[in-house]
């Protein structure tokens, strides 16, 4: 059986259809589902976290290649079929939960000291609906995790993986290069899922940095300086930060450009990561 006529007989025998409310596009390409699992770079000492498993596409091939696998899951629907499909395999865990509320940290600190685990890494095809929030839920937390190999939208993709300053670039774009190197993997294409979603899909992998690009004083300034010159992103970046109470107004914003050398005339937009901290570096 392919990954496609496996979906619909699992789909048919526990009369499951998928809730669009929760993002449930099921993977049917079995190309698609060998080519996230090598991208990921699992090996058998690695602890993996799947982010909503559905049916367990994608988790029976994690399952091959892992020493664990913790799969969260929201839909309790899904808990049944995961653990009947996967009732031979030792190796697995199933926590029915949004994957927002649960700390991963502990979870990945416990296995450590139980399994001895040397490595972790997220690996997912994310529910549409929440990518953003995820993605940054296991940047901010600073987990003890390797790298993070995610299916999303093409168009949430061309911005995560975006060199900061760049024309697709958003706040997020600057997040995501501060704590990790983004690599795009694999267009696919909307007739790889049931059923077929609305935009096109991209895999990429996040591999978590060691140390941040940039030498910063105070992470919550700099995020918030970038988020306020995006909010208005036409504006100048001394019109748009004048909105923020970092700074007392435009006159000292103008000093601070004038002392770190950038054109007063400027657009956040067009500011490189390094830039931006050397202004919040000039805030006491
Ligand atoms: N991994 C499966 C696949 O590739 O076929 C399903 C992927 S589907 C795009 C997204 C999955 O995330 C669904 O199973 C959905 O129920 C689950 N999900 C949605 N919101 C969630 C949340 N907040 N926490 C955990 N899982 C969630």
């Amino acid at each position: 059986m392919n990954i496609y006529e496996e979906t619909k007989f699992i789909m048919k025998k526990y009369g499951i259809y998928a809730n669009k409310s929760l993002g449930q596009n099921f993977l049917i390409d079995d190309d698609v589902v060998n080519k996230i699992v090598d991208s990921a770079n699992i090996s058998n000492d690695d602890l993996v976290i799947e982010i909503g498993p559905g049916l367990g596409t994608l988790t029976n091939e994690l399952l091959k290649k892992a020493k664990k696998v913790i799969a969260v899951e929201l839909d309790n629907r899904m808990i049944e079929i995961l653990e009947d499909r996967f009732s031979l395999y030792d190796n697995i865990e199933i926590i029915n939960q949004d994957v927002l509320k649960v700390n991963l940290n502990e979870i990945i600190q416990k296995e450590q000291q139980e399994l001895g685990i040397k490595s972790t890494k997220i690996v997912a095809n994310l529910p549409y609906y929440i990518t953003t929030p995820i993605i940054m839920k296991l940047l901010e937390e600073k987990g003890e995790f390797e790298s993070i190999t995610v299916m999303i939208q093409k168009e949430v993709a061309d911005r995560l993986c975006e060199i900061p300053g760049g024309k697709l670039s958003g706040a997020i774009t600057y997040s995501v290069y501060y704590y990790a190197e983004a690599e795009k993997v694999l267009e696919v294409p909307r007739t790889s899922f049931i059923p077929a979603p609305d935009v096109d899909s991209e895999v990429i992998n996040l591999k978590i940095r060691k140390e941040p690009p940039v030498r910063i004083k105070d992470e919550e300034k700099l995020f918030k300086i970038i988020k306020y010159a995006f909010m208005q992103r036409r504006k100048t970046l001394i019109n748009a930060l004048s909105q923020c109470d970092l700074f007392s107004g435009k006159e000292q914003i103008k000093n601070i450009l004038n002392d770190v050398g950038i054109n007063e005339k400027v657009r956040g937009e067009e500011l490189t990561i390094q830039e931006f901290a050397s202004i919040a570096n000039k805030i006491i």
